[in-house]
């Protein structure tokens, strides 16, 4: 069942008064006495969004065991029959996920995600040469946690790992290799003719798949957050963070992609937050995949793409003044951008 955002405040409001209920520390469960059983803060009905396990107004108590399943079956259990809302197909309610999110018959969203263990010996650090190299300041050590192992996991050794967090869990993690492309190229030539270990740029996670994850998800507040900038990489979020100093802006953050296109999930992921306004900031150069990946959001979100004039840079080459030129003149719409550049190829 759909219900706007209104109806579910409203249930959610009326449900605590009549358990007495309290949130719990994420404020997806409200946790009050099981009204069957009587046990003190066993009983627990779930707010938070829809997964795939988890419907908005389920409850469970973890004493007598007794569920229930539905929004209705919940207010019969309670003795609140009254207090049941008629649905609604009200297009700006924010939750109604599946309504603005047309699915194929027998498809689902599968958002789940599993905790993913760090490489042994992981230890966070705020001050690293190569990172030095590419920008970092303090801030960044900060917001955007990064760390090696220490020489002490020889898999790992000149690598700077990255974990990739999801509502406080670690569901990922992204490692680069500290040497630059062509040093790691003449290196694994080297090894071919001569034998050797080759060297390989990247060494993530692989447990979770990274069409189901967004770097820096959780600066996207629920809610709040009404702008999302999606870059391509975890160093194109950085160093927009620090140049735009968006650091503690709530209401614009920036997330990647993993690479130059965006699955359903992770679609999914930004809407359920309620982002209302994308721009979508990939490299210059990839104009084809920036065309159906803005044509897919659209669908969505209000879409605009920073035009980034000079296709061979990203956001680390690009400088504070250049970027605040693309913010400011160069966001196109897509009908917009795909005219543009076919006039740019005349
Ligand atoms: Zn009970």
């Amino acid at each position: 069942m759909v219900l706007s955002s209104n109806d579910r405040e409203f249930l959610i409001r009326e449900i605590t008064k009549e358990l007495d209920a309290k949130a719990d520390g994420a404020g997806k469960n409200l946790i009050a006495r099981c009204p069957r059983c009587g046990k003190e803060g066993k009983y627990g009905v779930y707010v938070g969004k829809e997964t795939q396990r988890k419907k908005p107004f389920m409850s469970h108590c973890f004493s007598c065991g007794c569920s229930t399943y539905t929004l209705e079956a919940l207010l019969d259990f309670i003795g609140r029959p009254d207090l049941m809302v008629a649905p609604t197909a009200d297009i700006d309610a924010r939750l109604d996920t599946n309504l603005l999110f047309p699915l194929e018959e027998g498809e689902e969203i599968d958002d789940a995600l599993g905790v993913v263990e760090l490489p042994d010996f992981y230890r966070r650090c705020f001050a690293h040469p190569y990172l030095k190299s590419r920008g970092f300041t303090f801030d960044d050590y900060e917001y955007f946690p990064v760390g090696t192992t220490r020489g002490l996991n020889f898999r790992y050794d000149d690598y700077v790992v990255f974990p990739i967090i999801d509502e406080g869990d670690v569901v990922g993690y992204v490692s680069r290799h500290t040497w630059n492309k062509d040093e790691i190229d003449r290196h694994n030539s080297r090894v071919r003719c001569k034998g050797g270990y080759r060297i390989l740029r990247f060494r993530n996670s692989t447990e979770n798949d990274f069409v189901k994850l967004l770097y820096n998800y959780d600066a996207v507040i629920e809610g709040v957050t009404d702008t999302v900038i999606i870059t391509e990489g975890i160093f194109d979020v950085i160093a927009l963070t620090r140049k735009l100093e968006i650091y503690d802006n709530e209401h614009v953050t920036a997330v990647a992609t993993f690479g130059k296109k965006i699955s359903r999930t992770q679609i999914y992921k930004l809407q359920c937050k309620g982002v209302k306004t994308v721009i979508l900031g990939y490299d210059g150069d990839a104009v084809e995949a920036i065309k159906k990946t803005a044509g897919e959001l659209n669908a969505y979100f209000r879409v605009f793409i920073a035009d980034i004039p000079d296709a061979g840079k990203d956001w680390e080459d690009l400088g504070i003044e250049e970027i605040y030129g693309i913010f400011s003149y160069r966001l196109r719409t897509p009908a917009e951008y795909r005219l543009l550049k076919v006039q740019e190829l005349k």
